[in-house]
């Protein structure tokens, strides 16, 4: 059989595999049955979410999409209003599950970073009348994915939940990334996330666990998003193996984001370089960059093919936008590699042009 080519996987932080101490973890792991709540793994990696979180109660759920299904339902009824930004993930990319499971309509709200303010919220904010379905919820996108990793500013997350519990509204953050925002503004994940009702994060992005996300909240909005986890068939039995995988990735994938992190600054800082190529390089404060190559004249379809013929895979977000994205399996002569790369197809476009 051929040797599997080795592509660096700029694609997505999904894309990493368990390391050797994940897996020894996960083959060592005690289980039981979590639907009776008798996994002892499970138990240990809820506790320990809702404690990192400062929060009463967790739930280990298989994906970041039902993670912000359940966090939605718990705080709505159907035929209500969810204010979310009009990119953010739960708009754009979960199959419309906040409509075809929690009966909700999103009143999404255009922004230039992915980041609502509470003022943006009070304007489009409607109050239950005889025309008028009732704001509930407001979602909060942590960092923001579609628009490069951008994360909240503290101040901001505080006020819009100040704000909106005086109205009655409930938040609820999508982190899948919120530990890189927290390494971002070396602020402590509980700190990020004290005023919100409930938040999702993911366990299998830049903290490397092979499966799994977790929404924290009250202990009675994680009481009843355990049954709707079951209607969702999230039931997931023996999933200590899972779960061992999670808390290693809490205890242990933190610590190293800030590497991730740089790397994104040195590809957004090369690429910046690239004639054709367009980046605001501000909004690259994690470990997501996206650039716009409109100015090479090809699509990002055809950036994408030229990228994986030279070993490099990152997708376009649009026909003109293209995402890359660092984690714990790409190391910085990889980015390097794949901004030397870009630099190519980038200057043989432009030769071609001036022949
Ligand atoms: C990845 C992601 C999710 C959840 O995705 P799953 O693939 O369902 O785990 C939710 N929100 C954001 C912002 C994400 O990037």
């Amino acid at each position: 059989m051929p040797k599997q080519m080795h592509y660096i996987d700029l694609r997505s932080d999904t894309v990493t595999k368990p390391s050797a101490a994940m897996r020894a973890a996960m083959a060592e792991a005690e289980v039981g049955d979590d639907v009776y709540g008798e996994d002892p793994t499970v138990n240990r990696l809820e506790q320990l979410a809702a404690e990192i979180c400062g929060k009463e109660a967790a739930l280990f759920v298989p994906t970041g999409t039902m993670g912000n299904t359940i966090g939605i339902k718990v705080h709505t009824n159907h035929g209500e209003e969810v204010i979310c930004d009009s990119r953010s993930h739960v708009l754009d990319w979960e199959l419309s599950m906040m409509a075809w499971f929690s009966g909700c309509l999103a009143r999404p709200i255009q922004t230039e970073h992915g980041l609502l303010t509470w003022k943006e919220i009070e304007g489009v904010r409607r109050r239950k009348g005889p025309h008028n379905a009732p704001t509930t919820l407001v979602t909060l996108e942590n960092t923001h994915n579609m628009f490069g990793g951008t994360v909240y500013p503290q101040d901001v997350i505080d006020e819009i939940c100040l704000e909106a519990h005086e109205c009655g509204l409930k938040v609820h953050m999508d982190g899948a990334r919120v530990f890189n925002a927290a390494t971002a503004s070396a602020t402590a994940v509980s700190r990020i996330v004290r005023d919100v009702d409930t938040v999702m994060f993911c366990l299998s992005k830049g903290l490397g666990a092979p499966v799994g996300s977790m929404l924290v909240g009250t202990a009675d909005a994680i009481e009843r998003g355990r049954l709707y986890r079951k209607r969702l068939g999230g039931g997931m039995r023996q999933a200590g193996i899972l779960a061992a995988a999670g808390i290693l990735a809490l205890e242990e994938s933190p610590k190293r984001l800030q590497e991730d992190h740089r790397n994104a600054q040195l590809l957004a800082m090369r690429l910046s370089q690239l004639s054709g190529v367009r980046i605001d390089s501000g909004t690259v404060q994690t470990n997501i960059v996206i650039f716009d190559i409109s100015g090479l004249g090809i699509t990002t379809a055809e950036f994408s093919r030229q990228l994986k013929s030279g070993g490099v895979l990152a997708n376009g977000i649009s026909s003109t936008r293209m995402r890359m994205v660092t984690h714990m399996d790409v190391l910085r002569e990889d980015c390097e590699r794949a901004a030397a790369l870009s630099s190519e197809i980038a200057t043989e476009i432009v030769t071609e042009l001036s022949h």
